[in-house]
């Protein structure tokens, strides 16, 4: 029997959070349908990048402006 391998590809963008201008109030957190974004102990949101597919939900959302879709490097 083989097994197979599936590996994933990393989406082309992702979220970058600018944490100067970060807010904490969570509303990035709440809306990614991914789960790949939370509030840092209520200092600053945070990116998974493994989860973030660059869905740009969450840059919708902040009302901070402090989230940028960016290609990934
Ligand atoms: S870009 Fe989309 S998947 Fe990535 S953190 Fe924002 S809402 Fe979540
Ligand atoms: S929505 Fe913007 S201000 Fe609010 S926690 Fe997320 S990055 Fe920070």
């Amino acid at each position: 029997m083989v097994e197979k391998t599936v590996i994933k590809a990393k989406a082309k963008r992702h979220a970058v959070v600018d944490r100067e201008h970060c807010a904490a109030c969570g509303a990035c957190e709440a809306v990614c349908p991914r789960g790949a974004i939370v509030v840092w102990k209520g200092s600053f949101s945070v990116v998974n990048d493994d989860l973030c597919v660059g869905c740009g939900r969450c840059s919708t959302e902040c009302p901070a402006s402090a989230i940028s879709i960016e290609v990934r490097a």
